[in-house]
């Protein structure tokens, strides 16, 4: 009977509606309305809201997929869905039809590993470094790290102080869940990596997302920086240099950032720096600098890195955090109970990514620097674009808001970055990424890690695209 009894009001709490009054058990969370649903603005937190809008910000409303279902968890709906779908949804839509689509959206060098890393993956495998390895990575290549971190960004961390991970990606979301709390602050400059907001959401934090401008070079200011800080700023998430910008910020820039952290009386001495300098090693002409380096700025940063971008290696799903040993035993706990640690066929072949020559690895930079010196060039001759120089990494986020509200030839008005990406795409078979899935509704992004061949067609089409609006 008790179970019967149990049983009819688990139902009955689910058939319970918000505002009705009607709650029995604290059984499901409160299941949101499909009429009035639980919208991504509504799943801001309140904090949020303000702050965001209080520094031009750009969380357009996308709804939950999950808004009328309450089996997923309310923390899911605070989650925005990618907003590069749609276009991604088209490409592969149009490919399956048997069309030609060229891409430059990828977010992955289009060159291989190096030769070396390749054997050495074949080998581990053949060789049976196939078990689990400790959770924080193998002895071996944590110290092959701290030495690569001491040799190229003059960092000096022990092996003990690194945690290897499932990718970059993975030692992001575990810094943000060691330190940051429900209801503090995390800031963030836009145009931003989609995932930090989200992953801050994840923790139960408020983004607080600080807008830089292309006259700016998407530059992080003193002054903004100095704006943003609240008693409940938390940490800063500063990706130098920056996915999708291409911005580094010199050397000069991060101390007069760090500056602003360390004001005496100042609202930024409680807050922690997530440093992601997974584009480091491709930096053209303003070198980069670890954030850790920055003189008061080592016992508060959380460095991190990987091989994903540098060789290549996207697929092995190798990352790292270098961090102080409190950050480190917290993100141990949390990798242990949820990844364990990351492959140790993947690992054995970072250690040789590491033994690679400098010069070898140079030589994959270099080209991407005349793709990059190619894109500048043609989109210079392109019309009303405003576009950055990128110091780094492999994107160009040229601002293409001048042609907004210009009509296509067959009639569509262009809204916005994502209406021209929707555009380029059907009309010309060509596919970028909207600057709505960065917080930075003005701009699209050109990935260069392309063939030259595909640069000059897709940059042919794109030109062809805008001369044709009016
Ligand atoms: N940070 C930034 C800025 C990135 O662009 C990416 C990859 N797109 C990552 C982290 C994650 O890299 P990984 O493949 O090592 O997880």
């Amino acid at each position: 009977n008790r179970l019967w009894t149990l049983s009819l009001l688990f139902r009955l709490s689910r058939l319970a509606t918000p505002g009705t009054g009607f709650v029995l058990l604290p059984v499901a969370p409160p299941a949101p309305t499909c009429s009035g649903g639980m919208t991504a603005s509504a799943g801001l937190a309140a904090g949020e809201r303000g702050s965001a809008a209080a520094n031009g910000g750009t969380r357009t409303a996308t709804a939950s997929p999950f808004d009328c279902d309450d089996t997923i968890s309310p923390m899911v709906k605070t989650v925005s869905p990618s907003k590069t779908l749609e276009v991604h949804a088209l490409t592969q839509e149009m490919k399956a039809r048997g069309e030609r689509v060229v891409s430059l959206c990828v977010g992955e060098p289009d060159f291989q590993p190096p030769a070396a890393v390749i054997e050495a993956t074949a080998a581990a495998a053949r060789e049976g470094v196939t078990k689990y390895t400790g959770v924080t990575g193998t002895v071996d290549l944590r110290k092959a790290i701290c030495a690569d971190l001491a040799r190229r960004k003059n960092l000096t961390y022990s092996a003990g102080d690194i945690v290897v991970a499932n990718g970059a990606k993975q030692a992001v979301y575990q810094a943000v869940l060691a330190v940051v709390r429900p209801g503090d602050e995390v800031i963030i400059s836009a145009p931003y990596w989609p995932s930090y907001p989200e992953m801050v959401r994840l923790a139960g934090g408020v983004p607080i997302i600080v807008e830089t401008t292309v006259e700016e070079e998407f530059l992080l200011t003193a002054e903004k920086l100095r704006g943003a800080l609240t008693d409940k700023t938390r940490m800063l998430i500063f990706c130098n240099p920056s996915n999708p910008t291409g911005a580094v910020h010199s050397k000069e820039r991060c101390e007069e950032l760090a500056a602003v952290l360390s004001e005496e009386g100042g609202k930024g001495s409680g807050c922690w720096v997530l440093a992601d300098e997974i584009y480091e090693r491709i930096t053209y002409d303003t070198p980069h600098v670890a954030f850790a380096t920055i003189p008061g700025m080592f016992e508060r940063t959380m460095t991190v890195n990987g091989f994903s971008k540098s060789h290549a290696m996207t697929g092995y799903r190798l990352g790292y955090l270098a961090a102080p040993p409190i950050i480190t035993k917290a993100v141990t706990i949390i990798q242990g109970q949820i990844t364990s640690c990351a492959s140790s066929i993947s690992q054995a072949a970072g250690l040789v990514a590491l033994a690679v020559s400098d010069e070898e690895m140079q030589a994959s930079f270099d080209v991407m620097r005349e793709k990059r010196d190619f894109v500048l060039k043609r989109l210079s001759e392109m019309p009303d674009l405003a576009t950055a120089v990128p110091q780094g990494a492999f994107y160009v986020f040229p601002d293409v808001s001048a042609h907004f509200g210009k009509s296509a030839p067959d009639g569509t008005v262009i809204g916005g970055a994502t209406d021209l990406c929707l555009y380029l795409l059907r009309a010309h078979s060509v596919a970028l990424v909207t600057g709505d899935g960065f917080g930075y509704s003005k701009c699209i992004r050109i990935s260069y890690a392309a063939s030259m061949e595909e640069i000059d067609e897709a940059l042919a089409e794109f030109d062809k695209c805008l001369c044709s609006f009016s």
